[in-house]
């Protein structure tokens, strides 16, 4: 059946060896990069994050109707303070990716963030689609949400998670150039890994992240597109324990992304409140930002920790 999408390549099933393996090549998972134990002897770490795209969601679509910019306000307005509060409460560190157009909008939500001892990470400019820019508008955009959130908040952020989770062929190298530690857009592992470019270490770590471990395909729906998928919040919140659970039998990490404007609505708040109760219950749970567990897998990087040689020995 011919592929309806025309960007597709046109026949690649024309492609020599060398061409459908350099692409496989360009970017690829290398080490993994598991210590044998987490920082304070903890079994498993747990890195939550939220992506506060607020209102950049809908401007990066050209969507400039008030009714679709309410459903990103809410995110600030409502679902950020929300979430800060529950997080207080349980003493857990995260980490905030914040499109710098998002931030600019709401810089006292930026300035809070980092005030409570959470990241603050950059997330582009105004949440564009790399994979539509050119690497010069690409790097220029990424270069401009790294100072925007410098100025705001007065510290450099160290990571980067691209919006959409939407990587290039050049978003690699641009990452590199600007210097970040670490980066959170990839899902090539359960586990933090080195990123290889052509076959060569990069020492750039990666956080992996996934759709599973993910509000928003469980909750959000197009209001004019057939699809709607919508959860039940607890069985999201099963899902999420079982991933949790598997990683703490593992020794390795529970990494999760959400959204203030999907999240922070009150029937699904409960979810996260439900897993902080179950994961707190354990005593040998390392919270860390993205930061701070990419500080802890160069460990195994540079030879100052041991790797855990078979992270996954207690997976069925
Ligand atoms: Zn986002």
């Amino acid at each position: 059946m011919p592929s309806e999408d025309s960007s597709l390549p046109a026949e690649s099933w024309r492609w020599p060896e060398t061409t459908w393996r350099g692409h496989v090549d360009a970017v690829r998972a290398g080490q993994r990069l598991v210590p044998n134990r987490w920082p304070g002897d903890a079994r498993v770490a747990v890195a939550l994050s939220f992506d506060s795209d607020h209102e950049t969601i809908p401007l990066r679509d050209g969507e400039t109707s008030p009714g679709r910019l309410a459903q990103g306000e809410y995110g600030a307005r409502v679902g950020a303070a929300r979430i800060l509060n529950l997080l207080a409460h349980y003493g857990v560190p995260t980490t905030f990716f914040m499109p710098a157009v998002a931030a600019l909008l709401h810089p006292e939500e930026a300035r809070a963030y980092t005030q409570d001892g959470h990241e603050l990470a950059v997330h582009g400019w105004i949440h564009e689609r790399n994979m539509l820019l050119g690497r010069a508008d690409e790097r220029e955009l990424t270069a401009r949400a790294l100072d925007t959130l410098t100025t705001l908040t007065g510290q450099r952020p160290v990571g980067i998670r691209t919006p959409s989770w939407d990587f290039s062929e050049s978003t690699l190298a641009i990452m590199l150039e600007l210097g970040f530690a670490y980066d959170s857009s990839l899902m090539a592992d359960d586990e933090p890994y080195e990123i290889l470019a052509g076959g060569r270490p990069t020492g750039l770590v990666e956080i992996p992240v996934d759709w599973i471990r993910d509000d928003a395909p469980y909750f959000t729906m197009d209001r004019y597109g057939s699809v709607r998928p919508y959860s039940r919040p607890r069985d999201v919140g099963e899902i999420w324990r079982d991933e949790f659970d598997a990683a703490y039998r593992d020794g390795g990490v529970f990494q999760l992304t959400l959204h203030p404007h999907v999240i922070g609505h009150r029937s699904r708040l409960v979810v996260l409140r439900e897993l902080l109760d179950h994961i707190t219950a354990h005593h040998d749970v390392w919270f860390a930002t993205h930061a701070q567990l990419a500080d802890a897998a160069r460990g195994v990087l540079h030879g100052s920790t041991t790797a855990r040689t078979v992270p996954s020995e207690h997976t069925p």
